[in-house]
Parts: structure tokens; sequence; C-alpha cells
């Protein structure tokens, strides 16, 4: 990734202010700024109109900027000023008139103060924005899609170094701390959040913490993980393994589960609406009789952060486009017994689009070893 890259990415986003009724633009979401500049730490915002482009941070990040984003401006408050001081003279001096903020990442309160220094120091005004970055980031470049690779390639190896030692009396926790070290040893450098694992009624729970419960108390064990790549970007999968001999019942779970997923990959392609393809997976749900057991969306755009703001679910009014990442990850969950979750991580191709994940996904490959 080159300063110029940025560059591009930052006039792309240059050609939608008119649009938004903007002249220019504080960023304050973390992942925008690193998306839009490359700079990694925090606490930190960017200016951007047609003639300035601006850092704006304090003298922490000092040297990381200057060795980060050599060629962009940078604007460091000392410890008497606050980053809306910063920011409100340079809207002053810039003599811009309607500067947009982020609407999602700045808070009521900062806002409220941003606009007071604002009004004091120019005749500007602040335009809220909603999603500007978020959309241009929807579409991956090719330098994310070989991050995103990368992430998923170490998350993979992670889990299997997991399978190939899983043990009875193990408990989620230690697995989730086996886990993370796995795929911190292949390059992560960390996981993209915080790893879920449970067993059978744990499993249950969509977004449940691992605790104590051991791989021996129930066949069904749920393992929803991802890594996060030296540059950032994360990977999302969810597979489910069989620890004991399944019931009937569970066997009919997972293949439900397994069926509308792959109906809905099946329907991904550049001008499917999103809706329409939740749908497909939510149909087959209910009439196998499970659907009032899934109850979230069928999957979500990820990158830099693990939830990005492409979305599958039937409220979204989204279309695919080639470039696009995002997961697909139905599930059903019988409160009290098991759950099962199957989620892959797919691209929008020109013509279609391609599975990233290749962990084995059939019923008979989430067998484990030590049952043979
Ligand atoms: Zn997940
Ligand atoms: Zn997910």
């Amino acid at each position: 990734m080159t300063e110029a890259n940025y560059e591009a990415r930052r006039a792309k986003l240059l050609k939608k202010f008119r649009e938004c009724g903007i002249d220019s633009f504080l960023i304050s979401s973390v992942s925008n700024v690193r998306y839009l500049t490359g700079f990694t730490g925090d606490s930190s915002w960017l200016f951007l109109s047609p003639g300035l482009t601006v850092i704006l941070s304090d003298t922490r990040y000092e040297t990381q900027l200057s060795t980060e984003c050599p060629h962009i401006r940078t604007e460091i408050r000392d410890a008497a000023s606050t980053i809306l001081d910063l920011a409100a003279r340079i809207v002053g001096a810039s003599g811009v008139r309607q500067t947009g903020f982020e609407a999602e990442h700045l808070s009521w309160a900062t806002h409220r103060l941003l606009k007071e220094s604002v009004d004091a120091a120019s005749t500007g005004t602040l335009v809220p924005v909603s999603g500007l970055v978020e959309r241009q980031r929807e579409v991956k470049d090719r330098f994310e899609l070989e991050q995103i690779r990368d992430a998923i390639h170490v998350a993979e190896r992670g889990i299997a170094v997991v399978r190939s030692s899983l043990r009875p009396a193990q408990t989620e926790t230690e697995i989730r701390y086996l886990l993370e070290s796995a795929m911190r040893d292949f390059g992560a450098i960390g996981p993209a959040f915080e790893p879920i694992i449970g067993v059978g009624p744990t499993a249950a729970l969509p977004h449940a913490h691992a605790g104590k419960r051991t791989v021996a108390e129930h066949p069904v064990l749920l393992i929803d993980w991802g890594a996060t790549n030296i540059h950032g970007y994360r990977s999302d999968l969810t597979r489910v393994f069989l620890t004991g001999k399944p019931t009937k019942h569970i066997e009919r779970v997972y293949q439900t589960v397994l069926a509308a997923q792959k109906a809905a990959i099946a329907a991904i392609r550049p001008g499917a609406k999103c809706a329409d393809v939740d749908k497909i997976a939510r149909g087959m749900i209910d009439v196998a009789g499970f659907g009032k057991f899934f109850g979230h969306g069928l999957g979500h755009g990820f990158g830099l952060d693990i939830h990005e703001s492409l979305r599958m679910s039937p409220l979204s009014g989204q279309v695919f486009e080639p470039g696009m990442v995002v997961t697909v990850e139905p599930g059903v969950y019988l409160p009290g017994k098991f759950g099962v979750r199957i989620e892959d991580d797919i691209l929008v191709t020109q013509d279609g689009c391609e599975i990233l994940t290749k962990v084995p996904r059939e019923f008979e490959e989430a067998f484990v070893g030590f049952l043979a």
C-alpha cells in the first residue's frame, strides 16, 4: 500500500462531497482515518477538503505519524488544547462553509462542544454525514482482498491446531486460549473478536462467552472465530464440530443450516439484493420448522472492522457489487439444548461469488478424530 493508494481513496471520497452538501469533512472514526491515511493510532481526526488534508493528533502520535503518514500534513495539539480547538482552528483558517462530521461516530456531547468551537472560530456550519466512508469501504480493493485472504489463512491454520488437539476434558475457555495463541503463532496480531466457543446449551447462545463446559458434555461444539492480520484486516468463520454421537435431531438441524447456507451463497452475484439472499436462507430454515430459532441477519461485511456496513437481513436495502466481501452465517439456536451456525466469507466477483474460506463444512466432515 503506497501513499498514492491512500490518496486515490481520498480522491474518490472527495467526489462525493457535493451530493452530501459539504465542502470539507472531519473524519473521526479510527477505522475510517486508517482506511484513508494508513495511520494505525487512535484519538486522531482527519480533516479533508479539496485543497487541504490534515491529520489532527496529539504528542503521543507525533513520531508514529511522521513514519506512517510522512506525506500528510499533521497538526499536533499540546496538553492545553483539545482536538476540538484544533478542528475549529482549521475549519476557520481554511474558509470552508459546510463541514461534514461523521454522525455515527461523534457523540452528542462531543458534537455540542465542537459546534461551540466552530461557531467561535468561523461562520461555517457543521453538517451530519452518515456512512459515507463506510459505503466506500464496502467494495474492497486489491490490497484489502490480499489482507482478508491472509486473515482467513491465519484463522484456518489456527483452527486446524485446535481441531487436532481437541480432548474430551478440554473446557471452552481452554480451547479459546489455544485458538488465540495458535493464530498468533501463525502471524495474527490477535483474534478478530473474542472467539465464541460453545458446547451444547452454550452453543444455543449466538454470542456466548467461552466458559467452563467441557467438550465431553455434549456432542455439539460451536466455534466462531477469526484473526486480525498484521495490516488490521479480519476474518470471521463459524464451524460446528461433532465430538460425540449426534442425535438424528442434531443432524437434521445441521443439514438444514448447511443447505440454507449453500443456497444463499449460490444466489450471491452482482445485482442481487441482500434482502433477497437473506430471504432464501430464512425461507428454507422456516420450511424446516426452525424459523423462530433464527433471529439474526444472514451476514455482514467485514474488513478493518469485524462488522461493516454491508448487511444481509430482511431490512437491508443494499445490492451486491463486485469486490464486496460478506459473511454468510445462518444459524438455528434451540434454547437449553444446542445451536448450529455455519459461517463462511464470500467475495462477490464479476459474475458470481467466490467462497474464500476453505474449512470443510459437510456433516460427515464435522466429526472430530477422537471419536474413532
Ligand atoms: Zn462469526
Ligand atoms: Zn459474522
